[in-house]
C-alpha cells in the first residue's frame, strides 16, 4: 500500500513551497488508494517556532489536503511529533553503534572551529576522523569515563569511503555519488538527548512504512547520506523511493523564490497570513482574499503539467491526473498574474447568489448596509461586473455604484463628454425615460436610442453622460442593464443629480 508523508519542521510558516510538496504527495496518495502522513520533524530544539505546527494544520485543512495520519489524526505508527520519539531514536542510535556503523565524537565546537582554521577545506570524515577526539582513536575505558563524567558527546555516521553510491529518483533516474565527499554527519546529540533531521528521518520513515519519499529538491544532496543509512540499519530491500521536486523559482526564473521576493513584487508567499513575534506580518494567500481551490490548481501546475493545455482543475481532477514521474525537473517559475487569473476563474464558477454572500462583508466595510437591498438585487449588480475581478474586495470598485450614488463624477469623463447643451438634454431625458412603461434593458434601450436619432444628438456624447450621472464615471456594464437593476425612480434622481 502507497504511504507518503508530509514532514515540516515547526520552524515557521510554511513556505508556499512545502504546500507544493504536501499537495504533490496527497494527490499520489489518494490517486493511489494510499496514505497521507503529517509528521512533525522538531527535533532542532534551537530553531522551534511555537505556532508553527498549529499554522501547517490550519493551512492544510483551509487548502483541503487531507491527513489520513498525524498528531491530531492519530493511527496506527505514532507518535507522529519526532520529539515525543527519543526512545525510539535512542534504541535505533545504539544499533548503529553496536553494528560499527557509527560511532561517539567528543570534539567540542571550539575544536572543530580550530580544525576548520587550520586545514583547508576540513571535512570530518575517513581522512580525518584518526585525528580527532573520538571513539575510534580513544580507548574504550576514556570514552566511558568521559560519557559517565557527563561530557556532552555526539554520534557520527562512519561513511565508507570509495564507494559510489546510488539514488533512484523516480523523476531524475539514477543519481550516482561517491561517498568519499560525504562527511561523517552527527546523528544524535547527547546535548539535547535527540537525533538529528538524518537520522530521525531515515528511522521515521522506516517504522511509518513510507514506500515513497517525494520532497523538495533542497533534499537531494542528502539523499546519499539516506541510502547509506538504509543499509546501515540492513532496511535496503524495503527503502522508500525517492522523488525531489523542482525548486520554486523567482518570477524572472533567477533562483530561488523568497520571501523578499513576494514583499517586493507584491504577492504572498504563504497559505495564510503570519505574525512573527516582534517581527513584520507576513501576508497570505488566505487573508489576501484567494480561494483555496485556485490556490491548489495554480500549486499543482508549478511543476507538474497534465500533457494537454489544461488548466483548471479540482481537487478530484487533480487526483485523477496527476502523475510523478511526470514532474517537471527544472525549476517552476512562480507566475504570480497566473495565480490571479486562476482565482478569478474560481470566482467565476461561483453562482451570483454565492458571490453575492462573500461580498456583503466588504459592502459593510464600506458602510453600506447589505440589508437595505435585496439578495436578489445584490446578486444581479455582482453579476454583471464579476468577468472584471480577481478578488472579491474587487467587487466593490466595480459595483459601489450600484449601492452608493455618485457624489462626484470623473473629471477626465466630465470635461470630454459634457458641454453647454448636455444638461439641456438630460433633463429631456428624464422625461424620455419617465415615459417609458416597460423598463427593461432592451425595451428602455430602444425607446432611447431612438429619441437620441430623432433628436439627431451625438449618440456617444448623450450615452456617456448619461452613463456619468448614473455610475459616476464612463465605464462599467450595459447601460440598460444597470438602470433595469436600478429602476426608473432611482435612475431618473441620479441623471437630474448629475445635471446641476
Ligand atoms: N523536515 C524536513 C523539512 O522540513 C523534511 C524533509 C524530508 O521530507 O525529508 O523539509
Amino acid at each position: 500500500k502507497v504511504r507518503v508523508r508530509f514532514a515540516p519542521s515547526p520552524t515557521g510558516p510554511l513556505h508556499i513551497g512545502g504546500v507544493r510538496t504536501a499537495l504533490y504527495n496527497y494527490l499520489f496518495a489518494r490517486q493511489n488508494g494510499g496514505d497521507m502522513i503529517l509528521r512533525i520533524e522538531d527535533t532542532d530544539s534551537n530553531r522551534f517556532v511555537p505556532g508553527a505546527e498549529d499554522y501547517i494544520n490550519e493551512a492544510l485543512a483551509w487548502l483541503g489536503i487531507g491527513i489520513d495520519e498525524g498528531v491530531r489524526e492519530g493511527g496506527a505508527y505514532g507518535p507522529y511529533k519526532q520529539s515525543e520519539r527519543r526512545d525510539i531514536y535512542r534504541e535505533h542510535v545504539g544499533r548503529l553503534l553496536d553494528r560499527g556503523k557509527a560511532y561517539i565524537a567528543f570534539d567540542t565546537p571550539a575544536e572543530l572551529e580550530e580544525k576548520r582554521k587550520s586545514v583547508p577545506n576540513f571535512q570530518y570524515d575517513a581522512t580525518t576522523r584518526g585525528s580527532m577526539r573520538n571513539s575510534l582513536t580513544m580507548k574504550g575505558g576514556e570514552v566511558d569515563r568521559l560519557i559517565s563524567e557527563g561530557h556532552p558527546y555526539v554520534v557520527r555516521f562512519k561513511v565508507e569511503p570509495g564507494r559510489d553510491v546510488v539514488v533512484n529518483d523516480l523523476l531524475r533516474g539514477k543519481v550516482t555519488i561517491n561517498s568519499s565527499v560525504l562527511d561523517d554527519k552527527v546523528l544524535y546529540k547527547s546535548a539535547d538527548d535527540l537525533p538529528t533531521y538524518h537520522l530521525a528521518n531515515i528511522v521515521d520513515d522506516h517504522l511509518m512504512e513510507v514506500t515513497h519519499v517525494i520532497r523538495g529538491e533542497e533534499w537531494l544532496p542528502s539523499a546519499p547520506l539516506h541510502v547509506l543509512l538504509y543499509e546501515a540499519f540492513g532496511w535496503a530491500d524495503t527503502a522508500p523511493a525517492f522523488v525531489h521536486l523542482p525548486l520554486l523559482l523567482k518570477p524572472d526564473g533567477k533562483g530561488k523564490l523568497s520571501k523578499r521576493d513576494g514583499d517586493r513584487l507584491g504577492f504572498p508567499v504563504f497559505p495564510l497570513e503570519w505574525h512573527p513575534e516582534g517581527g513584520e506580518v507576513c501576508s497570505g494567500y488566505r487573508e489576501s482574499g484567494y480561494l483555496p481551490e485556485a490556490v491548489v490548481n495554480f500549486l499543482a501546475l508549478l511543476g507538474w503539467n497534465p500533457g494537454d493545455d489544461s488548466e483548471l482543475m479540482t481537487m478530484d481532477e487533480l487526483i485523477k491526473r496527476f502523475d510523478l514521474a511526470h514532474c517537471s525537473r527544472s525549476g517552476a517559475r512562480f507566475d504570480f498574474e497566473k495565480g490571479k487569473w486562476f482565482n478569478h476563474e474560481y470566482l467565476l464558477k461561483k453562482t451570483d447568489e454565492e458571490l453575492a454572500r462573500l461580498f456583503k462583508p466588504v459592502l459593510r466595510e464600506h458602510g453600506v448596509n447589505p440589508d437595505d437591498f435585496t439578495d436578489e438585487y445584490i446578486a444581479r449588480a455582482v453579476g454583471m461586473v464579476k468577468s472584471r475581478i480577481y478578488f472579491v474586495r474587487d467587487l466593490w470598485d466595480q459595483a459601489r455604484f450600484f449601492f452608493v450614488a455618485p457624489s462626484e463624477y470623473a473629471p477626465k469623463d466630465v470635461k470630454k463628454r459634457w458641454n453647454a447643451d448636455t444638461p439641456r438634454i438630460m433633463e429631456e431625458l428624464t422625461e424620455v425615460i419617465r415615459g417609458i412603461d416597460d423598463f427593461s434593458s432592451a425595451a428602455a434601450e430602444k425607446v432611447v436610442l431612438d429619441w437620441i436619432a430623432s433628436k439627431g444628438y451625438h449618440l456617444g456624447n448623450v450615452m456617456n453622460a448619461f452613463r456619468l450621472t448614473v455610475v459616476g464615471e464612463c465605464k462599467g456594464p450595459h447601460m440598460f442593464d444597470i438602470t433595469e437593476l436600478m429602476g426608473k425612480e432611482e435612475t431618473i434622481n441620479r441623471i437630474n443629480r448629475g445635471r446641476r
